[in-house]
């Protein structure tokens, strides 16, 4: 049976489609976001609402985010969801999250990403960390791997320390192929990311963070001190006791916290 026939929707691929369609993985999912009314629920990409439908009943309202117009367009008709969906047709990737926050309340935000963008909207999300109570990403199961990695191992990357700086990560579950409509042709898994209250290594500019890892991880064979070279000085290392001969993914969030705090300080 193709894609169409099955789903009544054709799978795009620019927008990173890939239907879930095993009922025990979503149950499992919906069990692991947890919906409530105390929380703004909010979904990326709901697509033919296969999280969309289980969130949404037993809610009063559900945000969501879609890019592709006709599945916008299917989702204002759908019979039980369209009295409970605020709807908002973009780009996740530009989307301002702060503006669905209400009074006290915190978001809640999930969804099965597409997975050609899944790292800049994740980076894009650090952003409104302070709106948000958790978030339930599925992703592919090499980036669920990259977010929750320890230093000195090759999943360590500049993407796992700036999770790490803003996020708790707990790695939910492992989702095959199989459970999708089309299959993707890599292993996923869903994780939880829990914003910090309060963050275990505060950092006083987190651009200054943010442009210091992308430096520092801009090549992984160098040592910090090659990488580095242009901003921090022998001494400074020296000063905060940080072995520069190691590599980027050798260095833990705290370090690579105290020397944006070092370049803040020097500003
Ligand atoms: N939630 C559905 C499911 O689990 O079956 C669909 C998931 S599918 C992997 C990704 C969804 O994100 C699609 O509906 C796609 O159209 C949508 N999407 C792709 N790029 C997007 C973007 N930049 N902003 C918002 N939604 C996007």
């Amino acid at each position: 049976m193709s894609n169409k026939v099955h789903l009544g929707h054709t799978a795009r691929k620019r927008f990173g489609q890939n239907f879930l369609t095993d009922q025990n993985i979503i149950n499992s999912i919906v069990g692991a976001i947890s919906p409530d009314n105390e929380h703004i629920m909010v979904e990326i990409g709901p697509g033919l609402g296969a999280l969309t439908e289980p969130v949404a009943d037993g809610i009063e309202k559900l945000t969501v985010v879609e890019l592709d117009r006709d599945l916008v367009e299917r989702l204002k008709s759908h019979p039980t969801l369209k009295h409970k969906l605020v709807i908002h047709q973009g780009d996740a990737l530009k989307f301002d999250f702060s503006q669905l926050v209400q009074s006290d309340k915190q978001l809640k935000v999930f969804g099965n990403l597409p997975y050609n963008i899944s790292t800049p909207l994740m980076f894009h999300l650090f952003e409104f960390s302070q709106y948000i109570k958790n978030m339930h990403f599925m992703l592919q199961k090499e980036v669920v791997l990259r977010l929750s990695a320890s230093p000195g191992t090759k999943a360590y990357g500049r993407l796992t320390v700036m999770a790490q700086y803003f996020c708790q990560i707990m790695p939910v579950l492992e989702v095959p192929p199989g459970s999708f409509t089309p299959a993707p042709k890599v292993d996923s898994a869903v994780v939880r990311l829990v914003p910090f209250k309060t963050k275990p290594f505060p950092c006083q500019d987190v651009e200054v963070l943010r442009h210091l890892t992308m430096t520092a991880f801009n090549m992984r064979r160098k040592t910090l001190r090659n990488n580095l070279k242009q901003i921090i000085s022998d001494a400074d290392f020296e000063l905060l006791g940080i072995d520069s001969t190691r590599r980027p993914e050798q260095i833990s969030v705290e370090e690579y916290v105290a020397l944006a705090n070092l370049l803040c300080n020097k500003k």
